[in-house]
Protein backbone atom coordinates (compact mmCIF):
# COMPACT_ATOMS: atom_id res chain seq x y z
CA UNK A 1 0.00 0.00 0.00
CA UNK A 2 3.09 1.83 -0.06
CA UNK A 3 1.96 2.94 -3.86
CA UNK A 4 -1.03 4.80 -2.11
CA UNK A 5 1.10 8.34 -1.09
CA UNK A 6 2.52 7.78 -4.58
CA UNK A 7 -1.05 8.13 -6.06
CA UNK A 8 -1.83 11.22 -4.05
CA UNK A 9 0.54 13.05 -5.89
CA UNK A 10 -1.44 12.97 -9.31
CA UNK A 11 -3.38 15.67 -10.16
CA UNK A 12 -6.63 16.10 -8.96
CA UNK A 13 -8.38 16.76 -12.61
CA UNK A 14 -11.37 14.02 -12.14
CA UNK A 15 -13.46 13.95 -9.72
CA UNK A 16 -15.31 10.24 -8.22
CA UNK A 17 -18.70 10.50 -6.93
CA UNK A 18 -19.19 8.70 -3.81
CA UNK A 19 -21.89 6.58 -3.05
CA UNK A 20 -23.44 5.52 0.01
CA UNK A 21 -23.95 1.76 0.24
CA UNK A 22 -28.14 2.44 -0.21
CA UNK A 23 -26.61 4.04 -3.69
CA UNK A 24 -27.42 7.37 -2.28
CA UNK A 25 -24.78 10.19 -3.23
CA UNK A 26 -22.63 10.92 -0.39
CA UNK A 27 -20.22 13.35 -1.61
CA UNK A 28 -17.97 14.65 -4.55
CA UNK A 29 -13.82 13.73 -4.08
CA UNK A 30 -10.58 14.01 -6.18
CA UNK A 31 -10.00 10.90 -7.87
CA UNK A 32 -6.97 9.99 -6.00
CA UNK A 33 -9.14 10.23 -3.02
CA UNK A 34 -11.79 7.87 -4.96
CA UNK A 35 -8.47 5.63 -5.62
CA UNK A 36 -7.54 5.49 -2.14
CA UNK A 37 -11.18 4.53 -1.30
CA UNK A 38 -11.38 1.54 -3.10
CA UNK A 39 -7.49 0.26 -2.50
CA UNK A 40 -7.92 0.82 1.31
CA UNK A 41 -11.49 -1.54 1.05
CA UNK A 42 -13.71 1.14 2.18
CA UNK A 43 -15.68 1.70 -1.03
CA UNK A 44 -16.13 -0.70 -4.62
CA UNK A 45 -15.24 0.62 -8.03
CA UNK A 46 -18.64 1.05 -9.67
CA UNK A 47 -17.44 3.20 -12.45
CA UNK A 48 -14.70 4.23 -13.82
CA UNK A 49 -13.11 6.97 -15.95
CA UNK A 50 -11.37 6.45 -19.45
CA UNK A 51 -7.79 6.70 -18.07
CA UNK A 52 -5.18 4.47 -15.63
CA UNK A 53 -3.15 5.74 -13.60
CA UNK A 54 -0.13 4.24 -12.80
CA UNK A 55 2.59 4.52 -10.10
CA UNK A 56 5.51 2.04 -10.81
CA UNK A 57 4.51 -1.36 -11.47
CA UNK A 58 1.22 -0.25 -9.49
CA UNK A 59 -1.61 0.30 -12.22
CA UNK A 60 -5.26 1.24 -11.36
CA UNK A 61 -8.32 2.29 -13.38
CA UNK A 62 -9.38 6.29 -12.07
CA UNK A 63 -12.76 5.98 -10.56
CA UNK A 64 -15.84 7.49 -11.18
CA UNK A 65 -18.12 6.10 -9.09
CA UNK A 66 -17.52 4.35 -5.67
CA UNK A 67 -20.10 2.76 -3.11
CA UNK A 68 -19.16 2.36 0.02
CA UNK A 69 -19.26 -1.06 1.89
CA UNK A 70 -20.77 0.17 4.57
CA UNK A 71 -23.58 2.35 5.00
CA UNK A 72 -22.72 6.08 6.51
CA UNK A 73 -26.00 7.18 8.52
CA UNK A 74 -26.54 10.59 7.45
CA UNK A 75 -29.07 12.77 9.97
CA UNK A 76 -30.52 14.64 7.34
CA UNK A 77 -29.70 15.42 3.78
CA UNK A 78 -27.83 17.66 2.10
CA UNK A 79 -28.99 20.92 0.71
CA UNK A 80 -27.07 23.49 -1.58
CA UNK A 81 -26.32 26.34 0.15
CA UNK A 82 -27.37 29.80 -1.52
CA UNK A 83 -23.63 30.61 -3.06
CA UNK A 84 -23.06 32.86 -6.37
CA UNK A 85 -21.33 29.86 -7.55
CA UNK A 86 -24.53 27.38 -6.96
CA UNK A 87 -26.87 30.08 -8.65
CA UNK A 88 -24.23 30.12 -11.41
CA UNK A 89 -24.06 26.56 -11.69
CA UNK A 90 -28.26 26.16 -11.58
CA UNK A 91 -28.77 28.53 -14.22
CA UNK A 92 -25.70 26.91 -16.08
CA UNK A 93 -23.66 30.22 -16.25
CA UNK A 94 -26.62 32.14 -17.99
CA UNK A 95 -28.49 35.36 -17.94
CA UNK A 96 -31.97 34.62 -16.87
CA UNK A 97 -32.76 37.47 -18.82
CA UNK A 98 -30.88 37.62 -22.43
CA UNK A 99 -29.14 34.34 -21.88
CA UNK A 100 -25.96 35.60 -22.18
CA UNK A 101 -22.90 34.97 -20.31
CA UNK A 102 -23.55 35.78 -16.45
CA UNK A 103 -21.23 37.79 -14.35
CA UNK A 104 -24.05 38.98 -11.51
CA UNK A 105 -26.00 37.72 -9.28
CA UNK A 106 -29.58 39.24 -9.40
CA UNK A 107 -32.74 39.66 -7.06
CA UNK A 108 -35.51 39.50 -9.23
CA UNK A 109 -37.34 41.27 -6.91
CA UNK A 110 -35.18 43.93 -6.02
CA UNK A 111 -33.76 44.17 -2.12
CA UNK A 112 -34.51 48.08 -1.64
CA UNK A 113 -38.49 46.49 -3.07
CA UNK A 114 -37.99 44.05 -0.31
CA UNK A 115 -36.89 41.27 -1.87
CA UNK A 116 -35.40 38.47 -0.21
CA UNK A 117 -31.80 36.84 -0.90
CA UNK A 118 -33.46 33.76 -1.21
CA UNK A 119 -33.27 30.61 -4.14
CA UNK A 120 -36.61 31.54 -5.94
CA UNK A 121 -35.48 35.45 -5.51
CA UNK A 122 -31.76 34.85 -7.32
CA UNK A 123 -30.69 34.67 -10.69
CA UNK A 124 -27.89 34.86 -12.60
CA UNK A 125 -27.12 37.75 -14.78
CA UNK A 126 -24.79 39.61 -17.57
CA UNK A 127 -23.77 42.96 -16.20
CA UNK A 128 -26.06 44.60 -19.12
CA UNK A 129 -29.25 43.41 -17.96
CA UNK A 130 -28.42 43.46 -13.89
CA UNK A 131 -27.45 47.46 -14.80
CA UNK A 132 -30.63 48.13 -16.84
CA UNK A 133 -32.89 46.71 -14.53
CA UNK A 134 -31.17 48.34 -11.42
CA UNK A 135 -33.81 48.60 -8.43
CA UNK A 136 -36.58 47.36 -10.30
CA UNK A 137 -38.64 44.20 -10.78
CA UNK A 138 -38.36 42.71 -14.47
CA UNK A 139 -41.89 44.32 -15.42
CA UNK A 140 -40.71 47.68 -14.34
CA UNK A 141 -37.60 47.39 -16.21
CA UNK A 142 -39.39 45.70 -19.05
CA UNK A 143 -37.35 42.56 -18.82
CA UNK A 144 -38.26 38.67 -18.89
CA UNK A 145 -37.52 35.60 -17.20
CA UNK A 146 -36.23 32.78 -19.51
CA UNK A 147 -37.46 30.47 -16.35
CA UNK A 148 -39.04 31.09 -13.16
CA UNK A 149 -36.11 30.54 -10.49
CA UNK A 150 -36.23 27.44 -8.30
CA UNK A 151 -34.81 25.78 -5.06
CA UNK A 152 -32.55 23.28 -5.68
CA UNK A 153 -33.85 19.50 -5.81
CA UNK A 154 -32.53 17.11 -3.61
CA UNK A 155 -29.17 15.93 -5.11
CA UNK A 156 -28.62 19.44 -7.27
CA UNK A 157 -25.52 19.61 -4.68
CA UNK A 158 -23.76 17.19 -6.39
CA UNK A 159 -24.07 19.26 -9.83
CA UNK A 160 -22.51 22.43 -7.74
CA UNK A 161 -20.19 20.14 -5.79
CA UNK A 162 -18.66 18.75 -9.75
CA UNK A 163 -18.78 22.53 -11.09
CA UNK A 164 -21.46 21.66 -13.21
CA UNK A 165 -19.52 18.59 -15.31
CA UNK A 166 -21.41 15.66 -14.63
CA UNK A 167 -19.58 12.85 -15.52
CA UNK A 168 -21.95 10.32 -17.81
CA UNK A 169 -21.43 7.36 -15.25
CA UNK A 170 -23.28 9.17 -12.39
CA UNK A 171 -26.03 10.32 -14.13
CA UNK A 172 -28.10 6.85 -13.11
CA UNK A 173 -27.30 8.61 -9.33
CA UNK A 174 -28.09 12.18 -9.17
ZN1 LIG B 1 -28.48 39.62 -19.86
Amino acid sequence: MRSISRLLRFPAVARTLVLNASNEPLSVVAARRGVVLVLRGTAECVATHDERWHAGVFEIDVPSVVRLRRYVNVPYGRSVPLSRRAVFTRDRFRCQYCGGNAENIDHVVPRVQGGQHRWDNVVAACRRCNTRKGGRTPVQAGLTLLRKPTIPGRFDWVHVAAGGAIHATWSQFV
